[in-house]
């Protein structure tokens, strides 16, 4: 190849150039085919070259492909927002688009500070998260995640936002066991808001399963409606960063709705226009927008993109194809029938810790020793060995972090596109256990 002047993650590396897709499959240029094992980075949910949303990409491209937001609205954006309303629950009221993940969260952080001040409370502005949680990479976003490798060039920056222990089970940070904890992780929310006090705390903000930064750990069934209750006593907005988990990926259209807890604002991106154009967004629930529409009457958030129509109408052909093809409804099964099998590779590979998730979104935590749960050392590179020799094989996964410092610790994540079919299903297992027989022999 020719010299690449595009800026890698690790920058001069050098990638296989994508040909195209199609399904679950991708093709690069020498003609190798690799399964898409993660949808990306859990975005691609419909998989590759879905004719009809790029189709209506294009019909709205040739209509028009950009306007700005303040001085036109869109029929793509207009529609979408509806959409999403009517999917999530009518006691949400507005749609803010964005561009990204990162976008949504940060946005969801104003508008919660923002809430207060039109309530004229201007002290309430500091947002708990959570050890082991990624909300996204601009600084307001960052300030907010619990991810140290992500964070660390830029601790002096961030603002410094209180952080909880993670639901973290299968290494709880407090040496218990569910459910004789009593949940002593979301207990202690009420601490620290206690200490800290309510009236300096605008919101607290959790992925309902965290991805990125944990490998899907999933919290025990109780726990959201602890917190939501915590967050409800003081007085604090409930965020959840649905940026991962929304949009059918767990098989609900919210993954909070398996916790039963309806948030105050929740941030969509990833699966919302499936990659095939950028689009995020902030949905605000009526009683967080009433005060901001008596009061100031304006968001003091945008961007020059923000509700562009080509990404709308992607957004919007992407949840009709969810809607018409009824691809959340079979989520459940299909990652029941993954899950399960994954869990038998407990059986084989020693070094498969745990098996977690809800839906298509399943994490395996690596480790070295799975009676004591040593991770392996960080010279052997767990993560990324297992996830290069699975590219070899031709399966992509996604690389997540672990441990209890989010550092010691090795995970990745499995979540094929939602159309995903069963004989796929068994494909990609295959591929896997072919990457599992040869990191072991590799690693051990
Ligand atoms: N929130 C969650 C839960 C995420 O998983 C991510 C990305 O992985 C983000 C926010 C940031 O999204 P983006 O990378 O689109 O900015």
């Amino acid at each position: 190849m020719n010299k690449s002047y595009v800026i890698k993650p690790i920058v001069d590396e050098e990638l296989p150039m994508i040909s195209h897709g199609s399904g679950i499959y991708l093709y690069d240029v020498t003609g190798k085919e690799y399964i898409d094992g993660c949808s990306g980075a859990v975005t691609a949910n419909i998989g590759h070259g879905i004719q009809e949303v790029l189709n209506k990409i294009n019909e709205q491209g040739k209509r028009v492909s950009f306007v700005y937001r303040s001085q036109f609205t869109n029929e793509a954006a207009e529609q979408l927002a509806k959409k999403l309303i009517d999917s999530i629950g009518s006691e949400f009221d507005g749609v803010f688009f964005v561009n990204s993940g990162s976008e949504a969260t940060e946005t969801a952080l104003k508008i919660a500070i923002q809430y207060w001040q039109e309530k004229g409370n201007f002290k309430k502005t500091r947002v708990i998260s959570r050890w082991l949680s990624y909300h996204g990479i601009t600084n307001g976003a960052l300030s907010m995640s619990g991810h140290p490798l992500r964070r660390d060039r830029f601790t002096e920056l961030l603002q410094d936002y209180p952080t909880l222990n993670p639901p973290y089970c299968y290494r709880c940070p407090f040496q218990l066991n569910y459910p004789e904890c009593q949940l002593q992780c979301a207990n202690e929310l009420e601490l620290m808001i206690e200490r800290i006090g309510a009236d300096h705390i605008a919101a607290f903000i959790a992925e309902p399963i965290i991805g990125a930064a944990g490998g899907a750990v999933t919290p025990p069934k109780d726990y959201y409606g602890k917190i939501a209750e915590i967050c409800k006593k003081y007085d604090i907005l409930f965020i959840a960063d649905e940026v991962m988990t929304g949009c059918g990926r767990t098989g609900k259209m919210l993954g909070i709705e398996h916790w039963g807890v309806v948030p105050d604002i929740v941030a969509l991106g990833k699966g919302l226009s499936a990659g095939y154009s950028p689009l995020a967004a902030t949905i605000v629930h009526k009683r967080i927008l009433e005060p901001i529409r008596s009061g100031s009457k304006s968001i003091m958030s945008g961007h020059t993109l923000s509700a562009n129509p080509a990404s709308t109408a992607a957004g919007l052909a992407v949840l009709e194809f969810l809607e018409s093809n009824k691809v959340i409804e079979a989520v459940g099964d299909k990652g029941e029938y993954l899950i399960n099998q994954l869990k038998s590779f407990q059986g084989k590979y020693h070094t498969i810790g745990d098996v977690r998730g809800l839906g298509l979104l399943i994490g395996l935590e690596i480790v070295l020793n799975r009676i004591t749960k040593q991770p392996f050392p960080r010279s052997q590179q767990a993560t990324f060995e297992l996830i290069r020799i699975a590219k070899e094989k031709g399966l992509l996964l996604y690389p997540s972090q672990a441990g209890n410092d989010g550092i010691h610790g090795d995970a990745v994540i499995v979540a094929p596109p939602l159309t995903i079919t069963k004989e796929e299903i068994d494909e990609l297992i295959l591929r896997l256990e072919q990457t599992m027989d040869e990191f072991e022999a590799q690693m051990l």
